[in-house]
C-alpha cells in the first residue's frame, strides 16, 4: 500500500491518474479503521478508477478539553485494510504539513452547524469544513465519501461543496453497526467491557425512535422522550442531546413531516462520547 505524507506527492500521483482519463474516489478518515470506513472505501472503489485514502487527526476539530491526544492511532492495520479494500493510496500527513506556521484562512458556516453537535462543540465544523476544503484541493476527487452515521456532517459538507460551488459529488454511505447493533466508531475502543455493554442503549433508543414514527407517531417531543427514558435507563450514560429536526436546516421540528433526522449524542462512563442517529422521510 502507498502510504505519502505532503501535498506534492498525492498531487504529481493525481495528476498522473488525471492525465490517463482516469476518475478519482476520495475517503477522508481519521484512521483506525473498521468496517464503517471499510464500506466507504468499498463503494468508492466499485464508483471510481482510483481512490485516495487520507488519514490525518485533524488538530482543528477539536477542543481543548476534547480526546485530540487519545485518538487511536495504527497506521499499520490501517494500510492493510485499505489495500484489501482496493484503494491505491494513503495520504497521512502530519498537522505541519496541513498547518504551517503562518496558517490563517478557515472555512466556516452559520445554520446547519449552530444546532445538534455544533452546540457542544464549538470549534468542530470549522475544522471540518476547513480541512475537508483542503482535502478536496490536494486530492481534487471526482467524488468523495461520507456516512451518514456523522449526519450532520454529511449534510455540512454537502451545503459547503452547493454553496462553493465545488465540483465533487458527495456520495452518502449506511451506518454499519456491530452485531447488537451499536454503530462501529474508532471511538469505541475507549468503553470498558461495563461501559460496551450499557453503549447498546444508544442503538436500541434509535430503532425504538424509528418504529414509533413507521407506526405513525407524529409528535416529536413524544418520541424524543421515549427515546431519552430509554437512554436514561441504563446507569452510565449521560446524555448530551436527543433531537429530532429538519434534516436540510437542521432546525428542531414539533410535528413530524418531511425529511427528517433523528440524531442523539451520550456520553457514556465517562468515557466516549458517542453519535448515532436515523434519517427518514415522512410523508
Ligand atoms: P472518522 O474517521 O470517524 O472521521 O470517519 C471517517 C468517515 O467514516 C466519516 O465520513 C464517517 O461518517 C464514516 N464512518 C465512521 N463510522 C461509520 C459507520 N459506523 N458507518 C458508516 N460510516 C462511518
Amino acid at each position: 500500500m502507498r502510504v505519502v505524507s505532503t501535498v506534492n506527492e498525492v498531487r504529481n500521483q493525481v495528476k498522473a491518474w488525471k492525465k490517463e482519463g482516469l476518475s478519482i474516489g476520495f475517503v477522508p478518515t481519521m484512521g483506525y479503521l473498521h468496517e464503517g470506513h471499510a464500506s466507504l472505501i468499498k463503494r468508492s472503489v466499485s464508483e471510481n478508477d482510483k481512490v485516495v485514502v487520507s488519514i490525518f487527526v485533524n488538530p482543528m476539530q477539536f477542543g481543548p478539553t476534547e480526546d485530540l491526544a487519545s485518538y487511536p492511532r495504527d497506521l499499520e492495520a490501517d494500510s492493510k485494510l485499505c489495500e484489501e479494500m482496493g484503494a491505491e493510496l494513503i495520504f497521512h500527513p502530519e498537522p505541519e504539513e496541513m498547518y504551517d506556521q503562518g496558517f490563517c484562512s478557515f472555512v466556516d458556516m452559520n445554520g446547519l452547524t449552530n444546532a445538534l453537535c455544533g452546540l457542544s462543540r464549538p470549534v468542530h465544523f470549522r475544522g471540518v469544513c476547513t480541512v475537508v476544503n483542503k482535502l478536496f484541493n490536494i486530492v481534487t476527487p471526482d467524488k468523495a465519501y461520507f456516512g451518514e452515521k456523522d449526519a450532520q456532517q454529511l449534510a455540512v459538507i454537502k451545503r459547503m461543496v452547493k454553496d462553493l460551488n465545488m465540483d465533487i459529488e458527495i456520495v452518502g454511505c449506511p451506518i454499519i453497526r456491530e452485531a447488537d447493533g451499536l454503530a462501529k466508531s474508532s471511538r469505541n475502543t475507549y468503553l470498558s467491557d461495563e461501559s460496551r455493554k450499557q453503549a447498546v442503549i444508544l442503538s436500541k433508543s434509535i430503532f425504538m425512535g424509528k418504529k414509533m414514527i413507521e407506526d405513525g407517531e407524529r409528535n416529536a417531543k413524544k418520541v424524543i422522550d421515549a427515546m431519552k427514558d430509554m437512554i436514561n435507563s441504563a446507569s452510565l450514560t449521560k446524555i448530551d442531546y436527543v433531537e429530532i429536526v429538519d434534516v436540510n436546516t437542521m432546525k428542531s421540528i414539533d410535528e413530524i413531516k418531511g425529511e427528517i433526522l433523528c440524531a442523539i449524542a451520550v456520553n457514556v462512563g465517562g468515557e466516549a462520547r458517542l453519535i448515532d442517529n436515523f434519517m427518514m422521510k415522512v410523508d
